[in-house]
C-alpha cells in the first residue's frame, strides 16, 4: 500500500489476526506502539515471547500454568473428592472468579467435533480417566452447544463404567452461552443447583 512502510503493514497484518481485532484497531495499535518508548516495546515483546516460553499444561489437570503441577492441583485444602471438566482454561479462569467452587477441574483442551475432525482421543479425557480413584462427583461444565452437548454425552457414558456419580450444570446458561461470558452469580448458581445425570 502507498505510503505506508512495509513494517507497519506487516505489524498490522498480524496483529489482524487476533481475535476481535480489525484492520482498523490492528492499524491504530502499530502506530500506538511505534510512538512509545522502544523499551515499552521491548517489554510488550518479550511478554509475548513469555506466553509461548513461559506457560505449560499441567501434566495432571491439562490447565495453563507457570509451575507444574498447577496451582489447583497443588491447593492441599481444596477437595479432590469433586472434578469439574471443561473445554478450556478460559472456563477455568471464569468458574474460579465465582469463588464457590472448591474442588479441582480437567480442562479437555477443546470439544468433540466430527466436522472439524477433532475425536475425543484429541482431548485430554485419558489423562481425566486415570485422576477418579479419589473422585466422588465429575461436574460437567460444558458449554450447551452441539459440540459440548456431544462431548457431554460421551464423557457420560464414559464415566458410567466409574463408581462416580456424574451432574452437570443447572441450566440458566444461555443456549450456545459461554462459561466466559456467564456472569459469577450466574455461574455460581449453576454450580450449585447441578444436576444429576442418571447412570441409565
Ligand atoms: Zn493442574
Amino acid at each position: 500500500m502507498a505510503g505506508i512502510p512495509e513494517v507497519i503493514l506487516r505489524v498490522e497484518s498480524l496483529f489482524s489476526k487476533f481475535p476481535g481485532i480489525g484492520r482498523k484497531s490492528a492499524r491504530r495499535i502499530a502506530f500506538y506502539l511505534m510512538d512509545r518508548e522502544r523499551e515499552d516495546v521491548v517489554q510488550v515483546a518479550e511478554a509475548l515471547i513469555d506466553l509461548k516460553d513461559k506457560i505449560t499444561h499441567c501434566p495432571v489437570c491439562n490447565h495453563i500454568t507457570e509451575k507444574i503441577p498447577c496451582d489447583i492441583c497443588a491447593a492441599v485444602q481444596r477437595d479432590e473428592s469433586i472434578l469439574c471438566v471443561v473445554e478450556d482454561s478460559m472456563d477455568v479462569i471464569s468458574l474460579e472468579r465465582t469463588v464457590s467452587f472448591k474442588g479441582k477441574y480437567h480442562v479437555l483442551g477443546g470439544l468433540i467435533s466430527p466436522l472439524d475432525g477433532v475425536g475425543p482421543d484429541d482431548l485430554a479425557i485419558e489423562s481425566l480417566m486415570v485422576r477418579l480413584d479419589k473422585v466422588k462427583e465429575v461436574i460437567l461444565a460444558i458449554n450447551p452447544s452441539v459440540e459440548g452437548d456431544t462431548t457431554s454425552f460421551y464423557l457420560s457414558r464414559m464415566l458410567r463404567k466409574f463408581p462416580v456419580k456424574v451432574t452437570r450444570l443447572a441450566r440458566g446458561i444461555p443456549i450456545g452461552g459461554d462459561l466466559e461470558y456467564t456472569d459469577e452469580a450466574t455461574l455460581a448458581r449453576a454450580i450449585e443447583g447441578r444436576i444429576e445425570i442418571p447412570n441409565e
